[in-house]
């Protein structure tokens, strides 16, 4: 099967998780298809370009392809940035004027409007074009100043309340145990059971 990133994080979590289920494939990634063209990321939700992903990867090579798509979203924000977090302050992607932007909008607002979460979707895409959903979700607060040194992304300011730490201050290790991404794949991981069945 094809993991349809290049991203080497996501690409060690997928790969730990799946060889721990015991499923039997070998995994190849878009690394193995540098030629393909790149998808464009124009959907307005978290399952669009997910499936847009999966199918055009599927398409281009044969193979059940399995893509994902996450981010972050602030309910006082109406759910932005939603699938413009990595883009959110500007089209370089960066993670530091990322936060900078969020703590700005975030200024003032009392703790018990700060409710956030991280949602990933993934869709998987069968050779003969049949699509399949899992979803995961992690609830949390956004803080007023980033904590941690470790992940990525909006980890600093993504509050834990189970942890009591953020996202930045957990071992991948731990991080993995809860986050939208572990239990996404985790879903996954059981509609891939079933296809091979
Ligand atoms: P993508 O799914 O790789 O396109 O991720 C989109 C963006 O969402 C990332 O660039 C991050 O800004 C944000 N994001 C997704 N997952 C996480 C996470 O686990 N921690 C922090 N930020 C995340």
């Amino acid at each position: 099967m094809l993991i349809a990133t290049c991203n080497k994080g996501k690409l060690v979590e997928i790969g730990k998780l799946l060889s721990e289920s015991g499923i039997n494939v070998e995994a190849l990634s878009l690394d193995d298809y540098p030629d393909m063209p790149e998808t464009i990321e124009d959907g307005v939700t978290f399952e669009q370009n997910a499936v847009k992903k999966a199918v055009e990867a599927s398409k281009y090579t044969g193979l059940l392809t399995l893509a994902d798509d996450s981010g972050l979203e602030v309910d006082y924000l109406d759910g932005k940035p939603g699938v413009y977090s990595a883009r959110f302050a500007g089209d370089d992607k960066s993670d530091d004027a990322n936060n900078k932007k969020l703590l700005e909008m975030m200024k003032d607002v009392k703790w018990e409007d700060r409710t956030a979460r991280f949602k990933c979707v993934i869709a998987i895409c069968t050779p003969n074009q049949k699509i399949h959903i899992a979803e995961g979700t992690c609830e949390g607060y956004i803080l007023d100043k980033p904590r941690g040194e470790k992940g990525f992304g909006y980890d600093p300011l993504f509050y834990y309340p189970e942890f009591k730490k953020t996202f930045a201050e957990l071992d991948m290790h731990e991080k993995n145990r809860v986050s939208h991404r572990s239990m996404a794949i985790k879903k996954a991981i059981e509609i891939l059971k079933e296809i091979l069945r």
